[in-house]
């Protein structure tokens, strides 16, 4: 187990979070690699494994850690956070999607249904017994406000739902769903209800061949009270409003589980190269191969220095932090679908053999990449927030 011990500016207690973290993931969810393959999930335990998980995680204070105090949490800090995501991700993108999800929707649980929450939804979020997932993908477009359809129509008490959801992760196996979609005026609200909610039907879409396993969801007359309800404040008429540094923290936790799944896709490749030889001698002391793997460690290092830079200036709310957060997030994110392709091929046959589970990192990194808005359009928000004229697009 190779442990960063500097570099990143983690406190005492983060590093050892970290190593604790690290010990559990590769005793508890590393060997079950295979029972969990997307190909076997879900059903086949795949859903236990992963309540089995949440709850283990909720009881080591993942959840508590990535929720903020204002919510019963105990940080909400996006360090704390991006470390749960990296760690997860080395070993498991099913389970690290989860723990992307989990802090993030969970706190716009708590701001849109806050009795429910204070009532003992909240408890059960942030002790993992209870997931959470996010219906955000409309057909027209995950931000492409200006085209989606209306989701929801104002009725006496509440809001009745209409419409067409796709991609959410974790919604197979989830206890609690968070719906967004756009009011008959044209402003985003979230709407907090679970799978068994009349008039709402959940289909499983796992074929797509990356860690987690996706829910299409059809809302038919789905009745939401006003007290499950609130204002996302991401779009008003349409149009996404500014996004504040901190909003960008979920696409951080995106680029870590990425640098997490692409460090441990290649220290599995350096490690098969010091052994696999090729006329007597291994591939690692060979002067070329010796090359491209010092490039390959360069171009991880680069990533993870810029995706940290991106936290702390988030976290002092810098000038420039929504712009480098973008940046890192496309960067790494691009960065890890080539190192991790790079490894699949460097495995030769065995890269593209599920047992080796290389080919998983690079279809996780793939998976990645596109999840919370594409390194595209996160250089087209880049080019918004520099002030390139023309430019307007903004993301998430
Ligand atoms: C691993 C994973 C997990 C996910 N989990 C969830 C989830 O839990 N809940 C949920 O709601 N959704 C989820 N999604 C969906 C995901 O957030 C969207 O797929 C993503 O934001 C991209 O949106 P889209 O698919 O609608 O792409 P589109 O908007 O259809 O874009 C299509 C293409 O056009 C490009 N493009 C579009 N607009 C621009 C622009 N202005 N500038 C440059 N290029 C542009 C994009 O880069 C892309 O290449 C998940 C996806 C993945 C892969």
């Amino acid at each position: 187990m190779t442990m960063p011990t500097n570099g990143l500016f983690l406190t005492e207690e983060q590093l050892l979070f970290k190593k604790v973290l690290r010990e559990y993931c590769e005793e508890n969810i590393a060997p079950y690699y295979r029972e969990t393959h997307p190909y076997n999930a879900p059903g086949d335990g795949y859903d236990d494994y992963y309540h089995k998980w949440m709850k283990e995680l909720g009881d080591m204070d993942c959840w508590r850690l990535g929720i903020n105090p204002a919510f019963g949490g105990l940080s909400g800090d996006i360090i704390d956070r991006m470390i749960i995501c990296e760690e997860l991700c080395r070993v498991n993108g099913g389970i690290a999607v989860h723990a992307m999800v989990q802090p993030t929707h969970g706190e716009q649980v708590a701001m849109y249904a806050p009795e429910a929450w204070k009532s003992g939804l909240g408890e059960k979020i942030l002790s993992g017994e209870y997931s959470v997932a996010g219906a955000f993908n409309s057909p027209e477009g995950q931000v492409n406000f200006s085209e989606q359809a209306p989701l929801a129509k104002k009725v006496e008490g509440g809001w009745l739902l209409n419409g067409n959801k796709c991609f959410s992760s974790v919604g197979p196996v989830c206890d609690v769903l968070l719906v967004l979609g756009l009011t008959e005026d044209g402003t985003t609200y979230g709407f907090v209800v679970n799978n068994e909610t009349p008039g709402l039907t959940m289909t499983v879409h796992n074929e797509i061949g990356n860690s987690p396993t996706y829910a299409t969801y059809k809302l038919e007359d789905v009745f939401v009270p006003d007290t499950h309800a609130g204002d996302a404040m991401i779009a008003t008429n349409r149009k996404m409003n500014p996004v504040p540094p901190a909003a960008k923290g979920f696409g951080l936790l995106v680029a870590a589980g990425a640098i997490g799944s692409m460090d441990a896709a290649f220290e599995k490749t350096v490690e098969y190269w010091k052994k696999r030889t090729c006329d007597g001698k291994p591939l690692a002391s060979m002067g070329e191969c010796q090359r491209k793997l010092a490039i390959m460690k360069t171009e991880i290092e680069a990533a993870r220095a810029l995706t940290w830079t991106a936290a702390r200036k988030i976290q002092a709310a810098d000038a420039d932090a929504i712009v480098v957060a973008d940046a890192a997030k496309a960067y790494t994110c691009e960065t890890a679908r080539r190192i991790t392709d790079e490894c699949v091929q460097m495995w030769g046959c065995l890269g593209i053999d599920p047992d080796t589970g290389i080919i998983q990192h690079h279809l996780d990194c793939m998976g990645l990449s596109i999840g919370v808005c594409t390194p595209d359009e996160r250089y087209s928000s880049i080019a918004t927030n520099m002030g390139l004229p023309g430019a307007t697009f903004q993301c998430l």
